[in-house]
């Protein structure tokens, strides 16, 4: 299989190319034609496997296809994730995939001052990623609003609940609408993981790496 054949677009392909990737890895081939598909995902991956890439790129071509321009102060795509350094890497993956398509992104997270990420939000972003405490903080003074979230991705399921995530993550998800397509990532299935996903997946494709 090549990035081709999964339905990347060019302008994808093309990063792909200057990245140096020349074949997808299982994780990739396994979801990447699920994700086009627009349907929810239960992916069981640990880092290392390629799982960034898995749901970024798909998520690039999807908002790259549509009309849809950000409206000020939401997100078009959210990205949940457990620690600041995982958020910094996913944004940084995003910005490099990304680099030959018109969409912005942002990230968020805590131990930073909120105003100048609040700035970043101001005028609206295709592609939010956060650790779940600041972004309930940036909901509350009115720096972004969840209600244009098409795409829901949380990633790192399982170390989000380890530390504490849980009612956070219920809330944020509260505030999103039913209408959207879902992602969930976690090394591991605890009876916690399968009963948030069963909660927040739609019929969801499971991949297993
Ligand atoms: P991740 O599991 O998302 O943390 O990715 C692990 C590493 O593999 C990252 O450094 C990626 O840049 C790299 N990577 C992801 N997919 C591919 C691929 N198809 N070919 C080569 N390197 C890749």
């Amino acid at each position: 299989t090549t990035f081709a054949d999964l339905g990347l677009s060019q302008a994808l392909l093309a990063s792909l190319a200057q990245e140096g990737y020349e074949t997808p890895t299982p994780i990739q081939a396994g979801a990447i034609p699920t994700l086009l598909a627009g349907k929810d995902l239960l992916g069981i991956a640990q880092t290392g496997t390629g799982k960034t890439a898995a749901f970024a790129l798909p998520i690039l071509h999807q908002l790259s296809q549509s009309k849809i321009r950000p409206f000020k102060r939401t997100c078009r795509t959210l990205i949940l994730s457990p620690t600041r350094e995982l958020a910094g890497q996913i944004a940084d993956n995003i910005r490099l995939y990304g680099r030959n398509l018109p969409l912005t992104t942002a990230v968020v997270f805590g131990g930073q001052p909120i105003f100048r990420q609040a700035r970043a939000l101001e005028r609206g972003v295709d592609v939010l990623v956060a650790t779940p405490g600041r972004l309930l903080d940036l909901v509350s003074q009115n720096a972004v609003f969840l209600d244009k979230v098409e795409i829901l991705v949380l990633d790192e399921a399982d170390q989000m609940l380890d530390l504490g995530f849980i009612h956070p993550i219920r809330q944020i998800v509260s505030m999103i609408p039913k209408e959207r397509q879902t992602l969930l990532f976690s090394a591991t299935m605890p009876d916690s993981i399968a009963k948030l996903a069963k909660d927040l997946l739609n019929q969801p494709e499971r991949v297993e790496v």
